[in-house]
């Protein structure tokens, strides 16, 4: 089936066709580390996983780099000024800019491993590549794209005319949206800093470039420097949240180019800003939610990954904390589908004589070509879901079971959001608990919740959970 994916640099679909068939080379612009991860940050990443699973699902053979951006990412995005985010939260805590790197960049491996990502091949950090930043300045200076003042490194765009491709932005229109800037060292205000001298600045580095006097890189040439070295002067796919396409992408696009003179990145994905309960998420407004709390209102990095994900990702998404249950409830419908699936194929419930075979494949085609038109999330879950009705329905045999089952793990092999096919209950669950569980009904009927409630918590202290079912509650391994 082909893929078909929206460019933002052509403004249209496209039929996805890497340089090299058969392989994808992508990069992913990750997380600032100078605070929490929020969930607004994770609908972009979770773009990326679910590109690479899906890509590698067609049989493509993907090299994927997240980075790390440990320095040089102004507190004001658009512009030069203001000062390092990683310095700014470094001061508020009265600790080195290196601490706050490294506890930040622990706290994001971390949620990626809760939402349960595939790890990209390469995480490099920003501050490991700064050899390949200055080689970078020195090809830009030699080449004539770039000029120093006072230490200061800067592109100079009038030598790059196709500035503004990407976001459609026209020079003149850039020229009179740039704000006034104190700065005059710059010969046009629309250039933008690779390389800064500042006594001030915390985080210092030796300038491997001509002329070069101690200083640190702007953010954007981070990514040109770290995309060039692990991937070649050429990549298939670059993925990033909307908010980063200008200046960010634009400025990538003005480095790379320049620098090798060939066409930096095939297809550019963007991601629409996810709202939180309608609006832009804000601290003031309290519907700023980081990933740790919502770990810590007791949800789990499937539901929170299927939350983010039900909707595709260029259509402007509401996420509220109701979806979560929902979402907790859709995980569970799949998962009981399949838990009655796996007992019939271990002989241990009784099934029929459907072979499911067709059904599994009508739905595995229709999975398949949701994603593959533009990555359409909402569609492959419906398709998912159509056909856990299907299988509800049906008296499947053991075969038909394990068949049923295969397409099953398809869906989260590349979803990732039900996580693997249930234990079915071979083995049985502890006499002592069962009786707990028995005390519990009881305590419940006598309105003795926090008998009840003891009960329960001895239970999950034991590793099982109760589920509640219409023929009455069971026990369940966690
Ligand atoms: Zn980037």
């Amino acid at each position: 089936m082909k893929i078909r994916l929206y460019n933002s640099l052509t403004n249209r679909l496209e039929e996805f066709r890497p340089l090299t068939p058969g392989k994808v080379l992508m990069y992913h612009c990750g997380p600032t580390v100078y605070s929490s991860p929020h969930i607004g940050n994770f609908r972009a990443f979770l773009l990326a996983d679910l590109l690479r699973r899906f890509l590698e699902d067609q049989g493509f053979d993907v090299k994927q780099v997240m980075n790390i951006t440990d320095v040089g990412h102004m507190t004001d995005d658009d512009e030069d000024q203001g000062e390092d985010k990683l310095q700014a939260e470094a001061r508020k805590q009265k600790v080195d800019p290196w601490k706050i790197a490294r506890m930040y960049e622990d706290e994001f491996r971390d949620c990626l491993d809760k939402l349960d990502f595939v790890m990209p091949h390469a995480l490099p950090r920003a501050t490991d590549y700064i050899g390949q930043m200055c080689a970078m300045i020195d090809t830009l200076l030699e080449k004539g794209y770039a000029y120093q003042v006072n230490g200061n490194v800067y592109f100079d765009i009038s030598k790059f005319p196709e500035y503004g491709k990407l976001s459609n932005k026209v020079l003149d229109e850039l020229e009179e949206g740039a704000r006034v800037e104190v700065n005059t060292e710059k010969r046009d205000p629309r250039d933008f800093a690779l390389w800064k001298v500042d006594d001030k600045h915390l985080m210092q580095w030796d300038a491997g470039f001509r002329d070069g006097v101690r200083g640190f890189p702007g953010w954007h040439i981070e990514c040109s420097a770290m995309s060039g070295d692990l991937l070649g002067e050429q990549i298939d796919i670059h993925t990033g949240g909307e908010d980063n396409m200008f200046p960010h992408h634009e400025c990538e696009i003005a480095q790379s180019e320049a620098c090798t003179g060939k066409p930096f990145v095939g297809t550019w994905l963007h991601v629409k800003h996810l709202m939180v309960d309608g609006e832009k998420m804000s601290k003031s407004k309290g519907n700023f939610y980081t990933v740790s709390d919502i770990f810590g209102k007791g949800y789990s990095g499937h539901e929170l990954r299927y939350a983010l994900m039900r909707v595709q990702y260029r259509q402007s998404m509401n996420f509220t904390l109701a979806s979560l249950n929902e979402a907790r409830t859709a995980i569970a419908r799949v998962n009981e589908a399949r838990k009655r699936l796996a007992r019939i194929a271990a002989g241990v419930e009784a099934g029929g004589a459907d072979d499911l075979a067709a059904r599994s494949e009508t739905a595995e085609t229709a999975f398949v070509g949701a994603l593959c038109d533009d990555l359409n999330t909402s569609g492959a879950l419906a398709a998912v879901f159509a056909f856990v009705t299907e299988v509800n329905k049906a008296a499947p045999d053991a075969d038909g079971a394990k068949r049923a089952l295969a397409a099953f793990d398809r869906f989260d092999r590349v979803l990732g959001v039900f996580g693997p096919t249930p234990e079915v209950g071979v083995d049985s669950v502890p006499q002592e608990l069962l009786e707990l569980l028995e005390r519990r009904q009881a305590a419940r009927a006598a309105k003795d919740f926090a008998t009840a409630d003891a009960c329960r918590d001895e239970i999950s202290r034991a590793g099982y959970q109760v589920v509640d079912t219409p023929e009455g509650p069971r026990l369940e391994r966690v």
